[in-house]
């Protein structure tokens, strides 16, 4: 039985209910057997009247009918449970971050979640079932057995365990098995969408041939891996038969000879004859339906071990205790509601991915005043994404402290913090949807005429204006029918769609624009930054003017912070700003 799985089917209300009335449903069908038994033994002997024979219909019918609840219980159990785990493993990809989650295989997890865990289903439905009969009804007929006659419950009560022994033994040699074909499956899964994905620049470099023979291979590894496990399945099943068969002679042979000698009345013969299967039958289920489970129960495992990842960054915050035990109160006080432009200061944060000798950032002191515009310039790889990923709480530091307005962000709600961020990544992603839903991803109620306002900021308009549907165009996987600067350019109309947000967050905006957009948006950017505190990774000179101020960070430290001549002159937006405080 699997532990996590127990645990989660226990925690699940309606799952834990259709559970019982599954397993309730086959034990009674089990036991029914020993009724049934009962009545055609006597039937057959004539010690019952024939009218017995309607009795023994409606235990053959209810029998049926304890089936046909089972099948769909059990069927509502898995779909509970499925459901239940793939909302979790859901939220949990969500909870560990776009930083942590680049050290899982994105492919790998979306077999899991996927067609993964369809995998529990013989678990679900015909093992936890098989095993609870095989609790009840060995016992039950074996008590039978002893009341009928003893030497033949002796013989079975003896036989009985090899099934399970030899089952075991298997079973071992097949665990080991099946866990190579998972991961040769899931191995499968990873590497099909990094090639598909990557399918473009394998190409151009004459690999792809090579991608398709490595994929032949995999897969190939994956079908001896699976014709490996259904032989084991099968050899085992013939092993539990001849065992259960001969077993049963050995019950057989001497029924027969006692019946010549006259030493045995026939209404017993008949039902140790008829109850002696039945001991061994359910046990042999277990055994056939435990191979058919063990790929579930080896994707059960690699479910609970992206759920149990403790090392997880934003778990600390829940554990928190002051934001623990009064959540409203510490929230209140932490994200003040009027959402002006946040006042940031970093006290010596440093950085450290895992897996990484050097930290990202080391020991950063930094002050960035309400409405105050800095530009982050250096060398790549100097840290500029990680401070502006430190901002947004995707990366937590891992010594010092990052505040907001004077609240440790370690403490704070950072759903509610997010909602007061306007960000613009590196690497934008786009999903496959309209260009307008695109736009107003962060702000799904805004209006069309706002999507329009935000776009052309952005300049956008000139060529979403020019697509086919205009706004309704469906924009490709990835933004794959777009091209770079046009996709820069959608990511950015993102960032004008949140008119309310108070820190703006843009990290290389404009990377990909050829001068004349770049002079645009240079200029939309100073007129969005108006009033909000903004943090700009910068490379360009037209947008390090725009600053207030310039820091300069080279392999995660700061070597220069330099306020920019025009800022002695104090913007309106700090000025705005200093007077609310
Ligand atoms: P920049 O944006 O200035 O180019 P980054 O902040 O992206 O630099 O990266 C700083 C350093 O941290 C680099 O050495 C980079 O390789 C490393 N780094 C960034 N993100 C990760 C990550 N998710 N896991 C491990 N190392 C990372
Ligand atoms: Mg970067």
């Amino acid at each position: 039985m699997h532990k996590d799985l127990l645990r989660l089917m226990r925690a699940e209300r309606s799952v834990r209910a259709h559970l019982t009335v599954t397993l309730a449903a086959a034990v009674i069908a089990g036991l029914l057997v020993l009724v049934q038994a009962e009545l055609l033994a006597g039937v057959l002997s004539g010690r019952f009247a024939t009218g017995a024979l309607l009795f023994l219909a409606a235990v053959v019918g209810l029998r049926a009918l304890l089936g046909w609840g089972q099948g769909i219980f059990a069927a509502r159990t898995s779909t509970g449970v499925k459901s239940a785990l793939r909302h979790r493993l859901l939220a949990r990809l969500q909870e560990l971050g776009p930083a942590r989650l680049s050290g899982h295989r994105s492919g790998e997890l979306v077999t899991l979640t996927g067609r993964g865990l369809d995998a529990l289903d013989p678990y679900l439905t015909g093992y936890l079932p098989a095993m609870a009969v095989a609790g009840v009804v060995p016992v039950a007929v074996l008590v039978r057995l002893f009341a009928a006659d003893l030497t033949s419950a002796v013989i079975v009560l003896i036989t009985l365990p090899l099934i399970p022994i030899f089952g075991a033994l298997v079973g071992m040699h097949t665990k080991a098995v099946t866990e190579r074909q998972w991961r040769a499956l899931s191995l499968l899964g990873g590497h099909f969408l990094d090639v598909v994905r990557g399918l473009p620049t394998l190409r151009a470099f004459g690999r792809a041939r090579y991608q398709a023979s490595v994929i032949q291979r995999v897969a190939d590894s994956h079908r001896s891996a699976t014709m490996r496990t259904l032989r084991v399945a099968f050899l085992s099943s013939l092993v539990l038969e001849l065992c259960a068969s001969l077993s049963l002679a050995l019950v057989a042979v001497p029924i027969g000879l006692r019946l010549l000698g006259g030493s045995l009345d026939l209404t017993t013969a008949l039902l140790v004859l008829l109850l002696a299967p039945e001991a061994y039958l359910p046990l042999r289920m277990m055994g056939t339906r435990f191979h058919a489970s063990m790929e579930g129960v080896a994707a059960a495992d690699a479910a609970f071990a992206v759920l149990d990842d403790a090392a997880a960054p934003e778990q600390p915050r829940v554990a928190v205790p002051a934001a623990a035990a009064a959540p409203e109160q510490a929230r209140a006080v932490a994200v003040p509601a009027s959402g002006g432009p946040p006042e940031i200061r970093l006290e010596n944060v440093t950085v450290r991915y895992p897996g990484r000798d050097d930290p990202a950032l080391r020991e950063v002191s930094l002050v960035i005043t309400p409405g105050e515009r800095v530009a982050l310039v250096g060398e790549s790889g100097g840290g500029k994404s990680t401070l502006l990923h430190l901002l947004l709480g995707f990366v937590a530091p891992t010594e010092g402290r990052v505040l907001v307005d004077g609240a440790d962000l370690a403490e704070l709600d950072l759903t509610a913090w997010r909602d007061r961020l306007a960000f613009v990544p590196q690497r934008p992603h786009l999903f496959a949807t309209s260009v307008a839903d695109n736009i107003r991803l962060g702000a799904p109620s805004a209006s069309p005429e706002l999507v329009r306002q935000a776009a052309a900021a952005a300049h956008a308009d000139e060529f979403v204006d020019v697509l086919p549907d205009g706004y309704d165009t469906l924009v490709g996987e990835r933004g794959a029918n777009l091209s770079a600067g046009q996709r820069q350019r959608l990511a950015l109309a993102r960032a004008f769609c949140r008119p309310d947000a108070s820190l703006l967050l843009l990290d290389e905006p404009t990377a990909r624009l050829d001068g004349r957009s770049e002079a645009a948006v240079v200029t939309a950017t100073a007129e969005l930054s108006m009033g909000r505190t903004s943090v700009i990774v910068a490379h360009r000179p037209a947008m390090i003017d725009l600053a207030d101020r310039v820091i300069r960070i080279q392999e995660g430290r700061v070597v220069s912070d330099v306020l920019a001549a025009k800022s002695l002159v104090p913007g309106a937006g700090a000025a705005q700003a200093g007077d609310e405080r």
